[in-house]
């Protein structure tokens, strides 16, 4: 009796150790899921869409653009004014905000190469740490995406309308796979990113890669958008009949809005090279009995319509995103950042496209609303790069930074406390050399600007000597030349700071480890004219 009476006792006291192993385990479930509760972010991130085109960065366009709901985001987050891309270009400026890592670090220094899966990213390390990740729309990176528990993504540069896209079910390497969605490409993306959150597991929080092909060209637009600016004339540039190296004194010519032109016109002449990226809405072009200047102005102005009437749509996706988080009660603990992956020359110094280290195309629009620790409304003038996103990622998603990624999280700069430390300079490289727009290295601090034009197209492109530049340095001082008209590198009143900026620049070429060490030719050029 006693005995039963002990086992009885002992059964109750496993069930009570069991059940409070169940009330335990249940304690640690809600631990769990309240560690969840770190923050989601939504990235959304355009192509080209540069900072003239936005509107709350001022400009001549500032009155002209539809800018709605990055105004909204402008108002309920904090707007960067110095983030800049240290290789201004698409497929680089995408591997080292997924990488970390600058361009000489990753090998991703030009449009043509690819990011391999095994490759570590930001994303692998995001979903290791707990978060479910998607990226859909634009990734350029030619191999598979990894890191990512779901991908639907264009091939290449993708199209504007019915566009493929590709997904693990249907994916080949470079421009094979996917299938057709049909619509226009930003209102698709927009609805597959909201569609994929509104499906992700709840347990976990998520990162969103919104990433639309708008605005690069051809700069199509939707249906919806035709008529705007139908009957006004668009302002140009200051600078927009630039009159060329000779009176400006820079190191080489730039890319003239003329071969926009003359693109208009071949696509108009011939039909076939639509297939390609040529497919300009609007066509045909002519310029028949305009003199070189009007017929400039008349390719401006179709060009700019153009490219205002895709940011239109893209401001409208903005807000249906912002709109979905807020009925579906995820915008309280939602990051969203809106960036574009380089700026874009519109028309200044005459010029579109980008690659060169011009304020224009260096500049990398960004905005980032998180209302439990960002200010609202607010301006943060420091230098940020796209090397450190990785890092503000890992840093909000509570994860270790990996050592080889390069990037220094700006969180506290967020919040107002920039450290004492913190960069006074963005390492920029433009790899791709060619002969009007040489590959070149330099720095860009507050003020100042140096960069030597070294013009050797390395390994990726070979070009030959004759297409080297003949002068090597520009140094813009940016509170005199904020345009950068005048190359200023010849003036002996900044002789002593353009003597500092050049040890500085050795110093960031060794600390970021950029000195082409496999490469002498570059290195020749470099002794023969660092002093010149
Ligand atoms: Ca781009």
């Amino acid at each position: 009796m006693q005995k039963g009476k002990t086992i009885y006792s002992i059964v109750l006291m496993m069930g009570v150790i069991i059940l409070g192993a169940g009330c335990k385990a249940k304690v640690e479930e809600k631990k769990v899921v309240a560690k969840d509760k770190r923050p989601n972010i939504l990235f959304i991130m355009a192509d080209d869409h540069t900072s003239q085109a936005w509107g709350v960065y001022g400009g001549i366009l500032k009155d002209y653009v539809r800018n709605q709901n990055i105004q909204r985001l402008t108002n309920e987050g904090t707007l960067l004014e110095n983030c800049l891309v240290s290789n201004s270009i698409c497929t680089p400026s995408r591997a080292t905000i997924l990488t970390g890592q600058y361009s000489h670090i990753n090998g991703v220094t030009t449009l043509g190469n690819g990011l391999a899966p095994a490759y570590n990213n930001i994303a692998k390390e995001l979903q290791k740490g707990g978060y479910q990740t998607s990226i859909i729309g634009k990734w350029h990176l030619k191999q598979e995406p990894a890191g990512f528990d779901y991908y639907c993504v264009l091939p290449g540069q993708g199209e504007y309308w019915d566009p493929i896209m590709k997904t693990k079910d249907n994916w080949e390497d470079y421009y094979g796979g996917g299938k057709p969605y049909k619509g226009y490409s930003t209102d698709i993306i927009t609805d597959m990113t909201t569609d994929w959150i509104d499906n992700r597991d709840t347990t976990k929080p998520f990162v969103a890669m919104c990433h639309f092909k708008a605005t690069h060209e051809p700069y199509d637009y939707p249906e919806r958008y035709k008529d705007l600016y139908r009957d006004i004339d668009i302002p140009v540039p200051a600078s927009f009949y630039d009159n060329g190296p000779e009176v400006t004194g820079r190191s080489f010519n730039g890319q003239s809005i003329d071969e926009l032109q003359k693109r208009y016109l071949d696509a108009t002449a011939n039909p076939e090279l639509r297939k390609d990226f040529m497919n300009y809405p609007e066509l045909p072009f002519s310029v028949e009995g305009l003199n070189a200047n009007e017929a400039r102005m008349k390719t401006y102005q179709k060009f700019v319509k153009d490219f205002m009437r895709c940011g239109a749509a893209i401001d409208d996706n903005i807000g249906r995103l912002l709109d979905y988080l807020d009925k579906s009660g995820l915008a309280e603990n939602t990051i969203v950042v809106y960036t574009a992956d380089q700026g874009y020359f519109l028309g200044e110094h005459g010029w579109f496209d980008k690659r060169l280290i011009f304020e224009e195309s260096i500049h990398m629009p960004f905005v980032i609303r998180y209302p439990k620790e960002i200010k609202a409304g607010a301006r943060n003038k420091d230098i940020v790069e796209n090397v450190d996103f990785s890092a503000l990622f890992a840093d909000y998603a509570g994860i270790p930074y990996p050592k080889d990624m390069q990037g220094h999280s700006f969180r506290e700069n967020l919040k107002g406390n920039t450290p004492s430390d913190w960069r006074k300079y963005g390492y920029y490289r433009y790899w791709e050399h060619s002969k009007d727009r040489p590959g070149h290295f330099g720095i860009r601090g507050e003020r100042y600007k140096i960069a030597f034009f070294y013009g050797n197209g390395l390994k990726e492109n070979k070009y030959s000597k004759a297409e080297q530049p003949t002068k090597f340095w520009d140094f813009y001082d940016l509170n005199e030349d904020p345009n950068e008209l005048h190359n200023a590198y010849n003036d002996p009143k900044y002789k002593d700071i353009i003597k500092s900026m050049k040890v500085e620049l050795l110093k960031q070429r060794k600390d970021l480890g950029d000195l082409d060490k496999d490469d002498p030719e570059i290195n020749e050029i470099i002794a023969a004219h660092w002093n010149d």
